[in-house]
């Protein structure tokens, strides 16, 4: 799609619907560049909360306009496809969980975003990759059910004292495609470059790491680092926001294909489209997201 006639497009409709568009680091880099605000899953979250206007345009997998649904029950939030899910979300479902709470009543159950409202409804807490290590703090229990990340789950394990974290079978296909020998091939063809890497990653990728953050927090990294070359250790689609971040600096993704191809299907043609028919409506059942939204609030609280 012709670039300039997009841009224009979306203004236009943005101004006469009042739609707000949203949009997470993983999108094509287009999409990006016309959204109000890019961010990860905890910035888009809290976001979600804040922005006006009657219209959210989610530009992101399904469970992120599914959260913005719930934080936001009043108002139309659109997605601009909505077989975009996330393969990880569906690592875990509702009755599991219920399941593992009844049997194991001294756990609280801590749940990353990345997993459907109805896995949230039945969660003491959520959480992101930014913020996880602070919320298995938070809880008073002494024994955590972390889901549906194992990776995640393993990273805060790490930092987290004193309590017992039992990690879910769950990972991001994407990031769990890193493996030590690609990461051991990309910093021997780079070694003057750092490298960053999401928690999703695999443990012994995140050992040979220089830093390990949350894309919110790469980001920040990226923006202060006196790097020249940084090898960058999560989905492809955060080099379009850091090359316009930091010009100067070369970014080379951790591996070729490290791309999501979830997210990849919120197109331009399809937002375009999402706009002007005011299509793909995101409903959460009322009960679901009420549950859902206090294990949401627990963890934007902390
Ligand atoms: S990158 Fe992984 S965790 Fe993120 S949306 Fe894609 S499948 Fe889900």
């Amino acid at each position: 799609m012709d670039r300039t006639y997009f841009i224009n497009k979306i203004k236009e409709l943005k101004e006469e619907k009042r739609a707000v568009i949203l949009a997470h680091y993983y999108v094509d880099g287009l999409v990006q560049d016309v959204a109000d605000f890019v961010g990860d899953s905890l910035e888009l979250a809290r976001k979600a909360r804040e922005v006006e206007g009657e219209i959210i345009l989610f530009c992101g997998v399904y469970f992120m306009a599914e959260t913005a649904k719930i934080l936001n029950p009043d108002r139309k939030v659109l997605i601009p496809y909505y077989k975009a899910g996330c393969l990880m979300a569906d690592m875990v479902i509702a009755e599991e969980v219920e399941e593992f709470r009844k049997e194991n009543p001294e756990y609280a159950v801590v749940t990353y975003v990345n997993s459907s409202a109805d896995v949230k409804a039945v969660s003491d807490i959520c959480c992101t990759s930014a913020n996880a290590v602070k919320v298995v703090e938070s809880v008073r229990a002494e024994k955590v059910l972390f889901l549906p990340d194992k990776n995640l789950g393993s990273y805060v394990a790490e930092k987290v004292q004193g309590k017992e974290i039992l990690c879910w079978e769950g990972y991001c296909p994407v990031h769990q495609k890193l493996t030590v020998e690609e990461a051991e091939r990309v910093r021997k063809k780079y070694p003057d470059a750092v490298f960053v890497v999401h928690p999703e990653c695999r443990k012994e990728v995140r050992d040979m790491a220089d830093f390990i953050g949350s894309t919110s927090q790469i980001v920040k990294f990226v923006k202060e680092t006196d790097a020249r070359k940084v090898i960058v250790g999560t989905e492809k689609g955060t080099i379009h926001w850091l090359r316009k971040l930091r010009p100067d600096v070369e970014f080379i993704p951790a591996y070729s294909e490290f791309t999501c191809d979830q997210m990849k299907m919120i197109t331009p043609e399809r937002v375009l489209k999402a706009l002007e028919r005011e299509q793909f409506e995101v409903e959460v059942d009322l009960k679901v997201a009420g549950k859902a939204r206090r294990a949401i609030e627990k963890m934007l609280e902390v």
